[in-house]
């Protein structure tokens, strides 16, 4: 018997407003597309949150023995800056700003995007398809809402027919809006647009003379509207009806429900069983704006460059902090949920340490087994994180006490007990051990810059200032500084 048929998961559903029990179209099988990033500028901090709500879905599907095929996204054409059709491409005015070619801003963020993602230990998706890769099948589609009558053509673009699709279907049923009131609440675009309706969104856009991200198409040389791609990926390699689509709440409307719209003009159904969303992070309880100065980059936590934070933190605390939130919960980054997050996440990995060092008894003076289930009832709850984390604290709370001698545990119990710690801190949550996560960026440097941040302790209690002085000083000048404050010596280093 797989896991997943004894576990029975609940998920929240958007389209439902519930938690509904989860079961897959297919069983033992489980397709999830999640909206991946638009790739023009360095991945944001909240995008990472994102990923992180799905990837820890598809680690914990994976465990349960799902055959799981995760289908994530990389947006390189399409996205404009307007989501009412109208600006620039995203991608298209980088390239403009930098004198660069727009393929090479793609490569340069996707690379950047796989870089942090792996820095956070994410486990990458089964399928990351590119929206340019996906020309023809967007085209394809197009071709079929056409015929389908949602849709109309308009000096070589071609706009999806809201008007028209809410006539027989229910253009909003995921994002709760009526049409009416979308009408109601749209400004007139002042002839910027040839659309019917500005409700209308566009599935082919001509593109100006000086626009270089251009396909040949029927209707004109062109780029798809950026909704489009989504449908056509996702039922490219998941079928035309799939278990989960996930993405940042910002995506409900208007891309999901276009989507959603999209799918019942081409194909007559309903593209998906769950719509899951991810909620939003903000910093120090605003919204986090590069204009306004509340802002952090991912990189900028592991080398504590940041005047929002008092030291770096290693992938593993970042990630553990994000954790401790709910995914459909507003994520509130501080320097002191941070501060916190390391101090519970070291108090974790010692307890992981410690499991190996305990001692066996004839009885166990905890119950096991009724403990694994609270760990498997959190995830089975809409994969609630932070409750598993608190029950995995309850475990650290029981190793502490067999090491003191006031909690017993048999060895049949142990094993258990090891599994299910190892299981969900390191296959479910994703976390490592500082002392393994060598590979990742800076960390590589961390164990060798301790130990000379302890040799310069040593130095100072020993009041031999000069040898202090030259640690700190020369590694200030391969880029490594030294941050003194009230936690102890730090360190961050300059790119
Ligand atoms: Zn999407």
């Amino acid at each position: 018997m797989k896991l997943f048929q004894e576990q029975e998961i609940k998920i929240y559903n958007s389209l439902s407003g519930q938690k509904e029990t989860f079961k897959s179209i297919t069983e033992g099988y489980v397709g999830m597309y999640v909206c991946g990033p638009t790739v023009y500028s360095n991945v944001h901090l909240g995008n990472v949150r994102t990923f992180m709500s799905f990837d820890i879905i598809f680690r914990y599907l994976k465990h349960l023995g799902y055959k799981i095929r995760y289908v994530r996204n990389i947006t390189d054409a399409g996205h404009l800056e307007n989501d009412a059709d109208v600006g620039e491409d995203r991608i298209a005015k980088k390239a403009r700003l930098e004198e660069i070619e727009p393929m090479e801003v793609v490569q340069r963020y996707t690379v950047d995007f796989h870089n942090i993602l792996n820095t956070f230990n994410f486990l990458p998706p089964s399928i990351e398809p590119t929206a340019t890769g996906h020309i023809i099948e967007q085209i394809e589609l197009i071709k079929t809402i056409l015929e389908n009558g949602f849709a109309y053509e308009i000096n070589g673009s071609v706009y999806f027919d809201v008007h028209k699709y809410d006539k027989t279907n229910n253009y909003g049923v995921l994002s709760k809006r009526k049409l009416e009131d979308l009408i109601h609440n749209t400004r007139e675009l002042d002839g910027q647009s040839d659309k019917k309706n500005p409700q209308d969104f566009a599935l082919w856009k001509k593109a100006e003379p000086q626009h270089i991200m251009r396909w040949p198409s029927p209707w004109s040389d062109g780029f798809p509207g950026w909704h489009l791609e989504c449908t056509a990926m996702s039922t490219k390699y998941l079928g035309d009806h799939f278990d989960i689509h996930g993405g940042g709440m910002d995506l409900k409307f208007p891309h999901h429900e276009c989507e959603i719209a999209q799918n019942e003009a081409a194909k007559g159904k309903t593209p998906v069983n769950f719509w899951m969303h991810a909620n939003m992070l903000i910093m120090n309880g605003k919204k986090m704006a590069k204009s306004t100065g509340n802002f952090i980059l991912p990189t900028e936590i592991f080398t504590g460059n940041n005047e929002h934070i008092t030291k770096s933190f290693s992938p593993s605390v970042a990630r553990f902090f994000m954790l401790q939130a709910h995914y459909r919960s507003i994520l509130d980054f501080t320097n002191n949920g941070l501060l916190a997050s390391e101090k519970g996440f070291n108090r974790l990995m010692d307890a992981v340490k410690d499991l190996d060092n305990l001692q066996l008894a004839d009885t166990s003076s905890f119950n096991v087994l009724d403990w694994k289930q609270k760990c498997y009832d959190a995830m089975n709850d809409d994969f609630n994180s932070p409750i598993l984390i608190a029950n995995l604290f309850e475990g650290v709370k029981n190793i502490n006490q067999i090491k003191e001698r006031n909690a017993t545990i048999t060895s049949n119990d142990f094993e258990i007990f090891k599994s299910t710690i190892h299981t969900f801190v390191f296959d479910v949550l994703g976390l490592k051990d500082a002392a393994t996560e060598v590979d990742s960026g800076t960390s590589k440097l961390s164990g060798t810059v301790e130990l000379l941040i302890k040799l310069r302790q040593e130095a100072r209690a020993n009041k031999d200032f000069a040898l202090s002085d030259k640690i700190r000083d020369e590694l200030a000048e391969i880029g490594i500084q030294l941050n003194d404050g009230k936690e102890g010596t730090s360190f961050s280093t300059s790119p």
